[in-house]
């Protein structure tokens, strides 16, 4: 358990360095192919036409991504078995944190969500740096798709 800012820091970094150093994992053989209409169809019925990441629908049409439930970094293999219906953002932002680095994530993001809310000072200061990040964010992504 975290006690102090500089302990959850150290944790934070120490997970990084690990997810960084990691000995080079042996991929799963084969090559990534497009997966055929029938396949990308089965993996969406795994999950209800959800996201398996944060639970939201994908409605008919919306774009999505199979995401690898074991990573082929780690040996998963590029096939619909292995494969997990995803939102693209969320499929983004989850990344290749390993899992217990994502988890402290979560409950970083859970935490600023309830400062934000409660709109104390320091709250207020969070909402505006991160609506200024995602402003900047957002403008990036506008100029790179033009
Ligand atoms: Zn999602």
């Amino acid at each position: 358990m975290t006690v102090s800012a500089s302990v959850f820091l150290r944790q934070l970094r120490s997970l990084r360095k690990q997810r960084m150093n990691a000995p080079v994992r042996v991929r799963a053989r084969g090559t990534r192919r497009s997966l055929s209409r029938v396949e990308r169809a089965s993996i969406l019925t795994k999950t209800g036409s959800r996201c398996h990441l944060c639970g939201g629908s994908i409605r008919p049409g919306e774009s999505w991504q199979a995401d690898h439930v074991l990573a082929n970094s780690a040996g998963g293999a590029h096939s619909a078995d292995n494969y997990l219906p995803t939102h693209a953002l969320c499929n983004n932002y989850r990344w290749d944190y390993l899992p217990e680095e994502f988890q402290l994530i979560l409950k970083l993001g859970v935490w600023a969500r309830t400062a934000i809310e409660r709109d104390a000072k320091f709250g207020r200061e969070l909402a505006n740096r991160f609506a200024k990040h995602e402003a900047h964010r957002q403008s990036r992504l506008r100029r790179a798709s033009v």
